[in-house]
């Protein structure tokens, strides 16, 4: 009910879009604003520190308000996640609202959070997640499940995942990976890695 509210309350909130033109998108490694480390285990560690070292996580406000994809009348009042990836996943989730707006957020349902840091195995294999790190997002699981195909052409279509191309292009920029983009699948995860 809460949520239906403040859906209520952000259908009437000015967007504050302020781009009507995507210029053309230049190369990507030109776009990267953050360095990222590689993927696998020991790089990993080596720029994260051991996965559950709460010691190493931070928590900043949600740009915009969300709310628990699970429980979705609770707002998240905290994102918690690696200090290491604090400042570029909060310019993401800050470029979200300010370029592509509150209207947009609301109808891609970009404000429902799947978790950031979980100490847990990814769940493709017997590795950690990237979660276990506190290097990790997920957005609207829902409509983006680990096992959904998203592709870019068939975006929201029957049977495929809903995450929007440019909100995965904001990410990139910072320096996130998308599994959509990644492995054609788990939409709603963005991890700062390679
Ligand atoms: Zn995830």
């Amino acid at each position: 009910m809460l949520r239906f509210i403040m859906k209520l309350f952000k259908r009437t909130t000015k967007s504050t879009k302020t781009q009507e033109t995507t210029p053309a998108p230049a190369p990507k490694e030109s776009r990267l604003l953050y360095d990222a480390p590689k993927p696998d285990q020991a790089s990993m560690v080596a720029y994260y520190g051991e996965p559950g070292d709460e010691s190493k996580l931070t928590t900043f406000d949600p740009p915009y308000p969300m709310f628990l994809a699970w429980d979705t009348d609770t707002p998240v009042t905290k994102i918690r996640c690696h200090a290491k990836i604090a400042t570029p996943l909060e310019l993401s989730l800050t470029e979200i609202r300010d370029v592509l707006g509150l209207e947009y957020i609301d109808a891609h349902d970009l404000d429902l959070y799947g978790g950031c840091y979980n100490y847990r195995n990814s769940r493709n294999s017997t590795n950690l997640s990237t979660h276990a790190y506190g290097a990790a997002i997920d957005l609207n699981p829902d409509d983006n499940a680990n096992r959904t195909p998203w592709h870019k052409d068939k975006i929201d279509h029957e049977g495929y995942a809903s995450m929007p191309l440019e909100v995965i292009e904001i990410f990139e920029k910072y320096g996130f990976k998308s599994g959509a983009r990644a492995w054609g699948r788990d939409a709603m995860h963005f991890q700062f890695t390679q």
